[in-house]
């Protein structure tokens, strides 16, 4: 049966090399990129994540979906978050983005592909975000807060980057050992 008929995927765990692929930019949004946006949709709100890429089910495609939770405190919301927050669930087709300040923040990050592991990790505060949306509409706003940390999170996956990578030495040492375990029993 093709993947394309399931309604959820496999989500790769750390370890597998599949997440450590380099992703394909993707030439034409058809159909089979559709359904695959469709079930990376569901795979994601049935781990009850905030984000997914695609190759973390095992698609080395340059496409993310995001299901980022809106902000209670809307006063200095950015551009993109008054722009997407309102349309959660979104997909991005080959996102870019671009720090657009030197500023950094240091927030605990965890992943689907690194069950019940989290640490801090440091990024841009703000980013510009460069996308196509499915219907192929240009999305070029200025991220910050959640949205701006998960767009980062799910473009390094297009790079085959996860969390751990960026970690400090001290916050490195402090998962290690978790990590390994995940290695052994899931990743291949
Ligand atoms: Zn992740």
């Amino acid at each position: 049966m093709s993947i394309f008929r399931k309604k959820r995927l496999r989500i790769r765990i750390y370890g597998e090399t599949a997440l450590r692929k380099t992703a394909a930019e993707i030439a034409e949004i058809d159909d089979k990129i559709k359904t695959l946006a469709e079930v990376m949709i569901n795979t994601m709100r049935s781990a009850d994540g905030v984000g997914l890429a695609a190759p973390q089910v095992g698609e080395s495609v340059r496409m993310c979906v995001l299901d980022v939770p809106s902000r209670r405190d809307a006063s200095a919301l950015s551009q993109g978050e008054m722009s997407l927050l309102p349309k959660m669930p979104i997909v991005l087709v080959n996102p870019e983005v671009l720090p657009t300040t030197k500023e950094l923040v240091t927030t605990e990050e965890g992943c689907l592909s690194v069950p019940k592991i989290y640490a801090p990790v440091t990024r841009p505060a703000r980013i510009m975000l460069t996308a196509r949306t499915l219907t192929g509409e240009l999305l070029h706003v200025e991220c910050a807060g959640l949205l701006s940390k998960a767009v980062q999170h799910e473009v390094d996956h297009l790079n085959g980057i996860l969390f751990p990578d960026k970690l400090e030495a001290d916050e490195m040492s402090k998962i290690a050992g978790e990590l390994k375990k995940l290695r052994k029993t899931r990743g291949r």
